[in-house]
C-alpha cells in the first residue's frame, strides 16, 4: 500500500522528524518534533496532508517542545507511552539542562501500548514497546519501514545514562523485538542518516552479533 514519507533534519542537534501519510487519503502522522515547528508546518502545507496523528517515540525535549504548535495549526491527536509521561511533566526542566527555551507539551496525550496498531487512511502503523533509552519508548512498524526514535541509529543505540535509561534493557528491546522483523527492514532514526535491521544486526558495535568475529 503507497505511503508517502517525507523526512525533515531540523534543529541543532538534527533531528529527524517524520511525515508518514497515506497516499490514497493523506491522511498523516507526524513524528517527533523537537525544533522549528514552522518548517515542519510548511511542509504539512505544501504536501496537502491531513494531521490525523501527532506521535512521540519518547518524551525526551529534542523530539517533543515543537509539538504544540503543530498540534495547534492542524489539530490531531497526540500518542505517546505512558511510561514517559514523567519526561512530559518536566519538559521545560529538560530542555534548561541543555540550555534550551521552555516549551508546554501538546494538549490532551493518549497512551500507546506495545502491539497497539495505529489505523492510517488505509494503512496502519504497529507500536513497538522497546524500552531503555527512555522508560516509554517505542517504535512504529508499517511494512518495510521502521521509525525508531533513538532506540537504535546507525552504528550506535540511544545514550542510556539519562534518567530511566539502562543499556541492558535497550539491547534487549533491540535485538527480541526489532531484529526479527528481518534484515530489509528500512530505519528511520531520531538523528542521523537511515539504516537497515540487516546493517545492524551484523556490524551494530553495541548490538550486532557478528561484531567479535571481525
Ligand atoms: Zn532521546
Ligand atoms: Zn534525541
Amino acid at each position: 500500500m503507497p505511503i508517502l514519507h517525507h523526512a525533515l533534519r531540523l534543529g541543532p542537534l538534527e533531528n529527524n522528524t517524520y511525515l508518514i501519510a497515506c497516499e490514497a487519503t493523506r491522511e498523516t502522522a507526524v513524528v517527533d518534533v523537537g525544533f522549528e515547528p514552522g518548517s515542519v508546518i510548511r511542509e504539512i502545507r505544501r504536501h496537502d496532508l491531513r494531521v490525523r496523528y501527532l506521535l512521540n517515540t519518547h518524551a525526551h525535549y529534542d523530539h517533543v517542545a515543537g509539538m504544540r504548535e503543530v498540534q495547534h495549526e492542524f489539530g490531531g491527536e497526540y500518542w505517546l507511552h505512558p511510561a514517559d509521561r514523567p519526561l512530559l511533566a518536566i519538559l521545560s526542566e529538560q530542555g534548561a539542562a541543555f540550555g534550551f527555551p521552555p516549551a508546554d507539551p501538546p494538549e490532551d496525550p493518549h497512551d500507546l501500548s506495545d502491539g497497539q496498531r495505529l489505523p492510517l487512511g488505509e494503512v496502519s502503523l504497529a507500536v513497538i514497546h522497546t524500552p531503555g533509552h527512555s522508560p516509554g519508548g517505542v517504535c512504529f512498524h508499517l511494512e518495510r519501514d521502521l521509525w525508531a526514535g533513538d532506540t537504535l541509529f546507525a552504528g550506535s543505540v540511544g545514550r542510556t545514562d539519562l534518567p530511566g535509561g539502562s543499556f541492558s534493557q535497550l539491547a534487549r528491546a533491540i535485538r527480541t523485538r526489532l531484529f526479527p522483523l528481518g534484515d530489509a527492514l528500512r530505519v528511520h532514526t531520531g538523528h542521523g542518516p537511515e539504516t537497515t535491521i540487516g546493517e545492524e544486526r551484523r556490524h551494530n558495535p553495541l548490538v550486532g552479533v557478528e561484531v567479535h568475529l571481525a
